[in-house]
């Protein structure tokens, strides 16, 4: 096991020889600064398992350095070695942060039992925060899942509440202007007939990454159904034709599994209420499923877009 790293901070030549000597032997890796000042260069001085802190130095006094390296650190434990009998020093020092007192000279065994005590609950306290973090990241992760569709690595339809969420905060003024592209893939029914569903996956995929890259940062891309894909678009709202454009073309190119593939879109654009603004997208999605079947009832593979609505 490796050693626990001791920080000794003593004037005394005496004491500071004689607890040194004692640390060591017992199995404990000690380094011994004769003033806060010294213990201050040192690499790292906020990084050891535990200090053992003389009250009375020149310079800095323990009190002070207790409150310098619980600021930096306050999960190292420090135990302060006081000749001080008084009830005041001892309060004192518990109150600039210090774990533990010890009376010098104080009792080896004693010294040892209670620089024990601390390590252990040190360990325990650091064990917990390591627990903590490996549940926060766990969270995150479940988090992630919850509104990511597994096969296309989009946002599913889980998110648009997250979305609106985080949108509301962003933005102060009444009135949002947003559009929503709903993109259906042109017969993909017969896609899996013909060539089988893992090829109709990979379509998919293709389909949500064309998505993504097309809209970039100015919004999201959902997988709302099946084979249908909704973009919202809340930043350069003069752009959404153009990327409703693209995603049609690149889908058109897409030479993903080797076959010609289509999809087509209904775009509307409109000016959502902050207030009412959940009611307002879904009127938003609704209309672009609209033109959607426009797009579909007038031969597929076309983006219809409406911008006067609601606008
Ligand atoms: P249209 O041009 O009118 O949109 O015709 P379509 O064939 O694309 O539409 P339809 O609604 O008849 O069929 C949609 C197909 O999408 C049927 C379904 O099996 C397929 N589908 C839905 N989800 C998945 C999936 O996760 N993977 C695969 N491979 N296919 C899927
Ligand atoms: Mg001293
Ligand atoms: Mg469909
Ligand atoms: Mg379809």
């Amino acid at each position: 096991m490796e050693k626990q790293n001791i920080l000794i901070v003593e004037d005394s030549r005496f004491h500071g020889a004689i607890t040194k000597d004692i640390l060591t032997k017992n199995g404990y890796e000690a380094i011994w600064a004769m003033s806060a000042e010294e213990a201050m260069k040192l690499n790292d001085f906020d990084k050891y398992d535990l200090v053992l802190l003389d009250v009375m130095l020149p310079g800095i006094n323990g009190y002070e350095f207790c409150e310098i390296i619980k600021n930096r650190n306050p999960l190292i434990p420090v135990i302060m070695l006081t000749s001080m009998e008084d009830e005041k020093s001892m309060v004192t020092a518990l109150e600039s942060g210090a774990d533990d007192y010890i009376k010098k000279p104080y009792s080896i065994k004693e010294l040892l039992a209670r620089m024990k005590v601390q390590l252990r609950t040190r360990k325990l306290q650091t064990e917990l925060i390591k627990k903590n973090e490996e549940l926060q990241k766990a969270y995150e992760t479940i988090k992630k899942l919850s509104i990511t569709d597994v096969l296309t690595g989009v946002y599913n339809r889980g998110y648009i509440k997250e979305y609106i969420e985080k949108l509301l905060e962003s933005r102060k003024n009444s009135n949002i202007e947003l559009a929503c592209g709903m993109i259906d893939i042109d017969n993909f029914k017969n896609v899996n007939d013909t060539y089988g569903h893992l090829t109709g996956d990979i379509v998919l995929k293709s389909v949500g990454l064309i998505c993504k890259q097309c809209v970039g940062d100015n919004g999201k891309v959902i997988r709302f159904g099946g084979e249908e894909f909704l973009i919202i678009i809340d930043k350069n709202l003069d752009k959404t034709e153009e990327i409703a454009e693209k995603i049609r073309y690149w889908c058109e190119k897409d030479r993903c599994c080797g076959f010609t593939y289509t999809v087509s879109i209904g775009l509307s654009i409109f000016k959502a209420d902050t207030n009412n603004l959940f009611k307002d997208l879904e009127d938003g999605i609704k209309e672009a499923d609209k033109l959607l079947y426009i797009s579909k009832n007038m031969g597929k593979n076309k983006v219809t877009l409406n911008k006067g609505y609601n606008l």
